[in-house]
């Protein structure tokens, strides 16, 4: 099969569009042939490298698949060969004390598959494997590239703002890069809460997009002040909700962007790990600082009985093929995209 591999860490010419054999499943897991699979920045730390975490080369990154079932393991009972599905990311041994409790990232297995599963064990290939119980019925209204553009910005941004932030009718929630991949969900969930999304971006273009997906309220972070916006917006109440992923670069003007008592809820720092918080807003105006990570399997359940009565829907920048992943990546990486790309290995 074809897949896209690297054996080192580095830049997108680190990528390999290589021949390899095919997976086969282990007695619990399935083989998938993989119709799309979709970018994630998790492809791109893995690709880089990150200091304190074991990325095991050879290495296929990808954690979002949307393909067919071709064959399954000796002990699948509930999965069958041609079934349309997709990948819910987060492995985990389902039996710990966490699991038992659906805490499955606090299980000490919990791996990232495709970001932290290897040698070679990731969706950016013709076929794939994964345990049976990771796989979800395909929604059916949805394209395969549709559909691979979802899981895992769908659960990170639901686990989030629902379950994390525990978002409601009226609330002020600010998302940043509300056009990319976790924005356009963020903005999509917000507004199937009766929420009101301020939603911040580099271009008219993108807020468009955001706009088009429910945000009331746009910020052009290029030519506007946030703080004074958000001021402007809430009539000087500041936001409820802050949906951070960005880290050091936004960190304190978020902060600033909170009302007293106000959550700002965070799942990555694409912009680096080392933010300075000012602790007085902690004490005084008692915010609340909150870490999300990915979301559990029911989580995903939830948030896509959403996407089932089209009421949150996938946002596919553009389809690529397989052999040119490596440039998908410096699009992510240069802010070129909006929504998700999804990767086709034909
Ligand atoms: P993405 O599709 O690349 O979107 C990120 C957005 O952030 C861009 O559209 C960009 O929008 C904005 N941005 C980038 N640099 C910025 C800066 N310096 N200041 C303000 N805005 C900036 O990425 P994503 O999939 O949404 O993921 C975002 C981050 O969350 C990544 O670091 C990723 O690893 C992390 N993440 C974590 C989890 C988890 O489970 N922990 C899950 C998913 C993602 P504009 O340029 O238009 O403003």
């Amino acid at each position: 099969m074809k897949a896209v591999v690297f054996e080192r860490h580095g830049g997108p010419e680190v990528l390999q569009y290589q021949d390899l054999p095919e997976p086969r499943p282990g007695p619990n897991e399935v083989v998938i042939q993989v119709k799309a699979s979709a970018c994630n920045f998790n492809d791109i730390w893995a690709r880089r490298g990150l200091p304190g975490m074991k990325i095991i080369l050879p290495h296929i990154s990808g954690s979002d698949a949307a393909g067919a079932v071709v064959e399954v393991g000796s002990e699948v009972k509930k999965v069958r060969v041609g079934d349309e599905v997709v990948v819910h990311c987060g492995l985990s041994c389902r039996q710990c004390y966490y699991c038992a409790h659906g805490d499955e990232y606090f299980c000490p297995d919990f791996k990232i598959w495709g970001f932290q599963t290897g040698p070679l064990d990731g969706s950016h290939a013709q076929y794939c494997k994964v345990p049976a119980l990771n796989t979800l019925a395909k929604p059916k209204q949805l394209s395969f590239e549709e559909a691979a553009s979802m899981p895992l910005v769908l659960v990170t941004a639901w686990r989030m703002l629902v379950t994390r932030a525990q978002i409601k009718a009226g609330d002020f929630v600010v998302v940043w890069g509300a056009a990319g991949g976790l924005g356009v969900m963020a903005v999509q969930v917000a507004r199937l809460f009766n929420a009101r999304a301020i939603a911040v971006a580099s271009s008219e273009e993108k807020l468009e997009l955001a706009r088009r997906l429910g945000a009331e309220f746009t910020v052009n972070r290029k030519k506007q002040d946030i703080l004074q916006e958000v001021r402007r917006i809430t009539e000087g109440k500041r936001a409820d909700i802050v949906f951070e992923h960005i880290g050091a670069e936004t960190w304190p003007v978020s902060l600033q962007c909170l009302k007293w008592g106000g959550t700002l809820v965070t799942c990555g720092a694409t912009s680096g790990f080392e933010a300075t918080t000012d602790i007085r807003l902690l004490w005084n105006k008692q915010q609340n600082y909150l870490g999300s990570h990915l979301g559990n399997k029911g989580e995903l359940i939830d948030a896509m009985r959403f996407v089932e009565r089209g009421l949150i829907k996938p946002v596919v920048d553009r389809v690529m093929p397989l052999k040119d992943l490596a440039r998908a990546q410096q699009l992510m990486e240069s802010n070129e995209v909006q929504g998700k790309i999804a990767i086709v290995p034909a």
